[in-house]
């Protein structure tokens, strides 16, 4: 386990153009296999949920995003391609950071899964958590008033 996360996590982009740190202390990993994250990311989104006031990026002249809803953003390195983060512009307007841009991804467990039954069978992550279907899913967040 690596101490240091708690403090202040730091990652960004295959090429350093992109920048990021954050004092995150709830450390957890959540993967979406809808349709959107698959052909964005190329398989799952995992990423960990970072509120907007608790996240800080250098180089940030070289984000591009894509609206890829009327309540979110989908954002990467412009120079590189990496992704980085899907952004809820409603409600909590917190980032879903990418976990693998994150300089130490270790000791971050995976706690829920959703849009499970749109996951290619081809490939599954382990692990004993949550894993709920697209009807699941859109039932939760809409008590919740998020989007996905
Ligand atoms: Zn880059
Ligand atoms: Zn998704």
């Amino acid at each position: 386990m690596d101490e240091i996360r708690h403090e202040a996590m730091r990652g960004g982009c295959l090429c350093g153009a992109v920048r990021f740190e954050t004092t995150l202390t709830a450390t957890e990993s959540h993967a979406c296999h809808c349709e959107i994250c698959r052909r964005w990311v190329g398989s799952a989104l995992v990423c960990v949920t970072v509120p907007p006031d608790d996240i800080r990026f250098e180089g940030a002249e070289n984000i591009r995003s894509y609206r890829s809803s009327e309540w979110a953003e989908r954002a990467w390195c412009d120079r590189c391609g990496t992704t980085l983060y899907y952004h809820l512009l409603v409600g909590p307007q917190n980032y879903e950071v990418a976990l693998g841009t994150f300089d130490a991804p270790n000791g971050v467990p995976m706690t829920l899964e959703i849009f499970i039954d749109r996951k290619p069978d081809g490939y599954a992550f382990a692990g004993d958590h949550p894993r709920w279907t697209k009807a699941e899913t859109e039932a939760a967040f809409a008590s919740a008033g998020e989007g996905t």
